[in-house]
């Protein structure tokens, strides 16, 4: 008889589901494990025993809260096995490259922050700045590359995750890059990239704002708009897995050039590069600073009002347009908007949602709960830590057989 092995049976199927509850929600004892995902005693017992043999998770004795008196065998909790396996998250940033290394129970080993030489760099390049970065990171944390099982890449722009292709990104000089291939031939590990957005995504719904939603929207704010859907509990990435390109949506036919090529992008109105093409027209402003240095001082001269304000006002008012129209198409429970700097962005103010709120077709229901959250570089690493840990999961299970 063949041995089926992986994890489309029942059997694989119970394995998965046991590993996701023990991490969403473990320790717990067999019994509760039994109750969460509906499986019988009888099947938590053989899988809990060969998910122990594989090493995936382990025992930890409990003791028994509250009566001191009572005699019996202590509890018996089943948690993930911090040691089974190392990933690391890895986020590209306009300017930056952020990293964090992780166990198998989601404890933080160590982070690493370092430059890009560009902004947008070629793909031998990239793959050479992600390389030396994950082994500067690995010797931080008194490791070496060959104990890891695998990197999260996050990256912005639009990726087909399944295969780890990035069709275009601002971060990339070329277009369809197998970014995901060239990185894991050159660090021999799987490499496991998606849209940056979608990363922050699945950890809001892992463990952030979105854990008790099944139906949100995030949208990301940096250097750029991005987003990520999240219907029925799970992430949605569109028929051909380029979906939710909020930042791109049309807002004008005749609008101002976005850098997909394309006009009139949200992101040509609202995103750092459109907010610096707009100052260029301002009076006295130095436009051979620093692109960072140059966007603080359009800030500082927005709070005195004037020429500058306006050109803040315009981007805030359009991306309440375009919310508006996320809400008039999904009616999400919940927006959740991720930034770095909420207090200096104006994407993130109160008014946006004022604005928001005046666009969204008027029914006789409350307007979706818009939270505001702040996403430090390293969160969006440990997005990608999480996708990776769930790869090699993945890959943990499919190694499993049937027999
Ligand atoms: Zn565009």
């Amino acid at each position: 008889m063949p041995v089926t092995n992986g994890q489309n049976g029942t059997r694989g199927r119970g394995r998965r589901a046991l590993m996701d509850v023990i991490r969403r929600r473990g320790p717990l004892p067999r019994i509760e494990l039994a109750e969460l995902t509906s499986l019988s005693r009888a099947t938590v017992t053989t899988i809990t025993a060969e998910l122990i043999e594989a090493g995936l998770i382990e025992e930890i004795a409990q003791a028994e809260p509250g009566n001191g008196a009572r005699r019996g065998r202590p509890r018996v909790d089943l948690r993930i096995r911090g040691a089974a396996h190392l990933v690391a998250g890895v986020k590209i940033a306009h300017r930056t490259l952020s990293l964090v290394l992780m166990d198998f129970n989601f404890s933080r080993l160590a982070e690493l922050e370092v430059p890009l030489p560009a902004p947008c760099l070629s793909a031998d390049a990239m793959t050479d700045a992600i390389v030396g970065a994950v082994d500067t990171l690995m010797e931080k944390a008194d490791h070496c590359r060959s104990e890891l099982s695998g990197i999260g890449l996050g990256i912005a722009g639009v990726v087909k995750a399944a295969r780890g292709l990035v069709l275009w990104s601002p971060s990339l000089d070329a277009r369809n890059v197998a970014l995901g291939d060239q990185v894991s031939a050159a660090l021999d590990l799987p490499v496991f990239v998606d849209n940056d957005a979608n990363l922050v995504t699945m950890a809001e719904l892992g463990f952030g704002l979105g854990r008790a939603h099944s139906d949100f929207i995030v949208v990301t704010v940096e250097s750029g708009v991005g987003m990520g859907l999240v219907i029925d509990g799970q992430l949605y990435r569109g028929a051909g897995g380029c979906g939710a390109e909020f930042g791109h949506v049309k807002m004008h036919p005749d609008g101002p050039p976005c850098r997909c090529g394309q006009h009139g992008c949200l992101e040509a109105y609202v995103a750092d590069f459109a907010l610096l093409r707009e100052a260029t027209n301002l009076p006295d402003f130095d436009t051979s600073l620093p692109e960072d240095v140059q966007l603080s001082r359009l800030l500082a001269r927005a709070g005195a009002g004037g020429a500058a304000r306006a050109i803040l006002d315009q981007a805030r008012d359009i991306f309440a347009l375009g919310l508006a129209n996320l809400v008039n198409i999904f009616d999400p429970r919940l927006i959740i908007l991720a930034g770095g700097q909420v207090k200096s962005n104006p994407l993130l103010s109160a008014q946006v949602v004022e604005k928001m709120k005046e666009a969204i077709v008027q029914v006789d229901r409350p307007t979706p709960e818009v939270a505001v959250h702040q996403w430090g570089d390293r969160m969006w690493a440990l997005g990608g830590a999480a996708y990776a840990l769930d790869g090699v999961l993945d890959l943990a299970l499919s190694e499993m057989r049937d027999d």
